[in-house]
């Protein structure tokens, strides 16, 4: 027999869980955390040892772990209707009350929401929906998506193949028709001289050229996130979507906005759209939607895609596509109320309230010696880590400074990301000035220490 039940919560962790997206060296070595509640914005091991969230679990955790009115809306809606899908023209009337209320606060006059479980589904619905859109439209050949480099949409065979990071290459990834655009990060591929407003010129010449060179009339669409995310929280460059807007239209090219983390409140607009001026002809939601209460993906279609999707549908007969899950009441309950709790409960204005202390905080950590760039909007934030500030080169490998940051300040009880050679912060939206405060506070003497450590 196996016996599973006298070991530690760690050891059974060790013995039956495959974790993605960890390093399995630290793993080996430090074990997994292993969580049993949340209290605020902190998580609670099984040893009773607290950590403060500063990533928001993976962006979602908005409005802390234990937020009463959305755990509420969740067991209201499991005794009333606790689940039923959206095909066939069936949903539960509590998922009709989302999709009005998500298009109504969307940038769009009208539209419509189609539901997956996740991002990624999300961005591989509408990379679907473009292609049966072009090929019904007599133009079979559209079918190449440009994303960019740096890019994360997702983990599916497209969306992998979408996302600019060299790990897919362990899958063979990208497929063919995948291609990558300039990442607008003027702090590190600006050149000597060039303005900002000059870069974002430059990557939109560069997107014209690339759009003639593969032939306009084979491009399906181009995906992007307003501030990327995964790639190291990287706000797009002075006018870079202005820059690269008309290119689009002239080649009749949709743009699709992945507002995975940008979507309801991170940059303190509602949509990162909003606040970069995008104009998207859709949109792409999930992690903070449900306030990472429950898994949900949305897809919400501005008019014109709308129209064009729902007529060639009806010449198919159907959009042949769904997901067992997607549109679930439960998912729809917590969204509903996720919303509302992000706009009356002063999350949003938090966010506003906050984001300049957020700021200064990650610019007096951007002071360090070996800090090249300190970079965010509203509650999402990086400080790069370099060997020389001039320069930019980055910290040789061997010193694994962004994991080694990270797993210190676990030890002083907070949970940040490193990304690249960067630490990541993304905050609740809940967070207080004194607990801000005190993770700025850790990360210093983290840093500090770890500097030490390793000789630099
Ligand atoms: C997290 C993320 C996704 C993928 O979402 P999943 O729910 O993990 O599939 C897609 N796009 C962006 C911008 C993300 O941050």
């Amino acid at each position: 027999m196996k016996d599973q039940t006298s070991n530690s919560w760690e050891q059974r962790d060790m013995h039956n869980v495959f974790h993605g997206f960890t390093d399995l060296d630290t793993l080996n070595r430090n074990g997994p955390v292993v969580l049993t509640h949340g209290e605020g914005i902190h998580v609670f091991d099984v040893h009773g040892k607290s950590y403060m969230d500063a990533n928001s679990g993976l962006w979602n955790n908005v409005a802390g772990f234990n937020h009463r009115g959305i755990i509420e809306a969740l067991c209201d809606q499991a005794r009333r209707f606790p689940g039923y899908h959206a095909f066939f023209g069936r949903i539960a009337d509590t998922t009709v009350a989302l999709s009005e209320k998500l298009i109504e606060i969307s940038p769009f006059p009208s539209g419509k929401v189609y539901y997956t479980n996740s991002g990624s589904e999300a961005n591989d619905t509408v990379v679907k929906m473009l292609w049966m859109l072009h090929r019904r439209n007599g133009q079979p050949q559209r079918r190449k998506i440009i994303s960019r480099v740096n890019a994360y949409h997702g983990v599916t065979v497209a969306t992998a193949s979408m996302t600019g990071k060299a790990y897919n290459a362990e899958f063979g990834l990208p497929l063919p028709g995948f291609l990558h655009a300039d990442c607008p990060h003027f702090w590190r591929f600006g050149r000597a001289g060039e303005t900002e407003i000059e870069f974002s010129q430059r990557l939109a010449r560069n997107l014209e050229e690339l759009i003639i060179k593969e032939g306009p009339d084979t491009i399906a669409g181009m995906f992007a996130e307003p501030v990327q995310g995964a790639g190291g929280v990287i706000p797009p460059s002075e006018g870079y979507f202005e820059a690269i807007r008309p290119i689009l239209r002239k080649y009749g090219i949709p743009l699709i906005a992945d507002e995975v983390i940008t979507g309801f409140g991170r940059t303190g607009a509602m949509w990162g759209s909003d606040k970069y001026n995008v104009q998207p002809d859709a949109i792409v939601a999930s992690k903070c939607i449900t306030a990472g209460y429950f898994p949900m993906g949305a897809v919400l279609l501005g008019p014109d895609l709308c129209a064009a999707l729902t007529a060639v549908s009806e010449k198919a007969e159907e959009f042949p596509h769904g997901f067992t899950a997607g549109g679930n009441p439960l998912g729809s309950a917590v969204a509903l109320k996720a919303l509302e709790v992000l706009e009356t409960e002063g999350l949003l204005e938090n966010v506003n309230r906050l984001s300049g202390r957020f700021m200064s905080g990650l610019r007096q950590l951007g002071e360090h010696k070996y800090a090249g760039e300190a970079r965010g909007v509203g509650f999402m934030g990086a400080v790069e880590l370099v060997a020389d500030k001039a320069t930019k080169v980055a910290l040789d490998g061997s010193y694994q400074i962004s994991e080694r940051i990270a797993n210190k300040a676990l030890e002083k009880g907070l949970i940040c990301r490193p990304l690249g050679q960067a630490i990541v912060l993304g905050p609740p939206f809940v967070m207080t000035e004194v607990e801000m405060d005190r993770m700025f506070a850790i990360l210093a003497d983290t840093m500090t220490e770890v500097f030490a450590e390793v000789g630099l």
